[in-house]
């Protein structure tokens, strides 16, 4: 940057940062407000009046049609279509690849001031349309009220949070200054990345992982998840009336296991950003690191991946609060949170007592319709067949829906594979620990290593829990569940990814690269 440069980007960064105010959380709606429930009945009636529409695949600011379509569909009522979408095909999706390549070298050479804007301009009108994607949550992915406002406040989190992170990003970075030069170091994009988020935060994590990407200068192919692509179209049309141009994203419905291999080997990708399961995640991983012919770089994987979590529950823990945490990890939004509960580890001392208050308090849960408020639990997203991941010991609940009643199972052992693999639905395995180093080594025994929780009043142990509870996200004497965007930066050890601690400090340099600039000037 020379001097001139140096100073207009100083000028508009600093009436950027000026205008901005210290990020802040959404706050959650409070549904029991009267002037909350008349509005979110509205966007109900309203988004269910646009239920069965189809929705244009789009590359490089082209609408297009494919043969073949793909219909997602209410979990609470699968009658009922939510969306029809394009199948993309393999020849599309390349098109897709070469589109966001051809457009980077624009992208990338725009300033971060004007992206920020165009993010800030994203996260205002996610915030005006706040009932609305409440809505097509509720019905597209089965979540309750407050799970699915949940996962819109976090959508504008990320944006909120990722546009302040580039206005510390964007700029030269502080180096140490060698006798008779001029040191800089800045950072600069990576390319075409492919985002592949998961159906359970639909909104959240594609929009977190798609505006990372964006903010920072690439070139993005958003391939929605095919259980919610819905949310992943209304997210696009967003993105255009915030102001980022139609070439910088495609956004590609299609089957992952048609078209993610294509994407993610394609020797012009130069990253990808998955979030979804172990086995998926490894995949990408492995096909990522192959080298294709034409390709000039060694792409990278941000890959966040499954969960095992386990809450600890010490002999002098307090057992109503410690049951209430883990009834509301373990089966809030039906079990479907990577950082679910879904392991119990219980001192024996206070194994039974322990026990017998999270039975009263699950069987208090109720199950139903995600659009009725008075439903704690929704529908799990599929009668897990297609998926082969199939809910164990879970009795279906009454309705048309795939409605599951949560599950708790006493007794577990460690080798049990209840005990072992993730199982994403309402299931809870409840484990005997002889004592506390005994349940601090059984919640480490697992191949993942993303949330944790430990409810404990004994300082040493809280202090040794700090220190050998070996997961990304460890919580003391509260629930396992909940991260948010700043306080909590989200990402797993071991097979529950790359740790890439989304919502925090680190997460935007993984979508960039360092450039030292040397100048002799003496
Ligand atoms: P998934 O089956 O792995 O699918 C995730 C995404 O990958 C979907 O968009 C899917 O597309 C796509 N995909 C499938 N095969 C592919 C391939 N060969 N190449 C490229 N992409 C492919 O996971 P899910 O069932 O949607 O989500 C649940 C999982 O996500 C759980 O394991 C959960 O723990 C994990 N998760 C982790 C985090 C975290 O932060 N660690 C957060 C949320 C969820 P299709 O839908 O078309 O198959």
């Amino acid at each position: 940057m020379d001097r001139q440069e140096c100073l207009s980007y100083l000028v508009g960064m600093s009436a950027i940062s000026q205008s901005l105010p210290e990020f802040r959380n959404e706050p959650l709606a409070d549904f029991s407000m009267p002037a909350n429930r008349r509005a979110m009945e509205t966007a109900l009636e309203k988004v269910h009046a646009e239920l069965g529409r189809e929705y244009d695949l789009l590359v490089g600011g082209e609408r297009i049609k494919t043969a073949e379509k793909l219909r997602s569909l209410n979990p609470s009522h699968p009658a009922e279509v939510v969306g029809v979408h394009q199948k993309a095909t393999p020849e599309l999706a390349a098109r897709a690849v070469e589109s966001a390549y051809s457009y980077f070298a624009e992208w990338s050479a725009t300033s971060a001031t004007d992206r920020i804007r165009k993010l800030l301009a994203a996260a205002r009108l996610i915030r005006e349309h706040k009932f609305e994607f409440d809505a097509w949550l509720v019905y597209e992915a089965g979540k309750t009220w407050p799970e699915a406002d949940a996962d819109v406040a976090e959508a504008i989190d990320f944006c909120e949070y990722y546009a302040r992170e580039m206005t510390r990003l964007s700029g030269p970075q502080p180096v140490v200054q060698m006798p008779g030069e001029k040191d800089e170091m800045r950072y600069l994009p990576l390319g075409v990345g492919i985002v592949i988020p998961p159906w359970n935060f639909p909104l959240a994590i594609l929009v977190g992982m798609t505006v990372a990407a964006l903010v920072t200068g690439n070139t993005v192919v958003i391939k929605p998840s095919s259980e919610t692509p819905t949310v992943g179209a209304k997210f696009a049309e967003l993105l255009l009336e915030a102001g980022f141009p139609d070439r910088s994203f495609s956004f590609l419905p299609g089957s992952g296991s048609a078209i993610g291999d294509l994407l993610v080997a394609h020797p012009k990708t130069r990253f990808i950003a998955f979030t979804g399961s172990r086995d998926v995640g490894l995949r990408i991983n492995e096909l990522a690191a192959k080298t294709q012919p034409g390709q000039r770089w060694i792409k990278r994987v941000i890959a966040e991946m499954g969960g095992k979590d386990a809450i600890i529950v010490d002999s002098d823990a307090d057992l109503e609060k410690a049951a209430d945490g883990v009834v509301a990890s373990a089966f809030g939004y039906q079990g479907q949170k990577c950082s679910a509960c879904s392991r119990a580890i219980v001192d024996e001392r206070v194994y039974d007592t322990f026990l017998g208050l999270v039975k009263k308090k699950t069987e208090a849960l109720t199950v139903g319709p995600s659009e009725d408020p008075a439903n704690y639990m929704g529908p799990v997203i599929s009668d897990g067949s297609k998926e082969g991941k199939p809910v164990t010991g879970g009795a279906p609940a009454p309705g048309d829906g795939y409605f599951i009643k949560p599950t708790v199972i006493a007794d577990i052992k460690s080798d049990a594979r209840i005990f072992q693999e993730e199982i994403f639905g309402p299931v809870l395995a409840v484990t005997r620990a002889k004592d506390f180093d005994h349940a601090l080594a059984l919640a480490n025994d697992s191949q993942y290593g993303l949330t944790g929780a430990l409810y404990s009043n004994n300082p040493e142990h809280i202090r040794e829990a700090r220190d050998k509870f070996f997961v990304g996200n460890l919580y003391l004497n509260r629930k396992c569940t909940g991260a948010m965007v700043g306080a909590h930066p989200f990402g797993g050890f071991n097979m529950s990814g790359t740790d890439s601690k989304a919502g925090g400090p680190d997460y935007l340099l993984l979508f960039l690269q360092a450039k030292s600039i040397a100048e002799r000037v003496a």
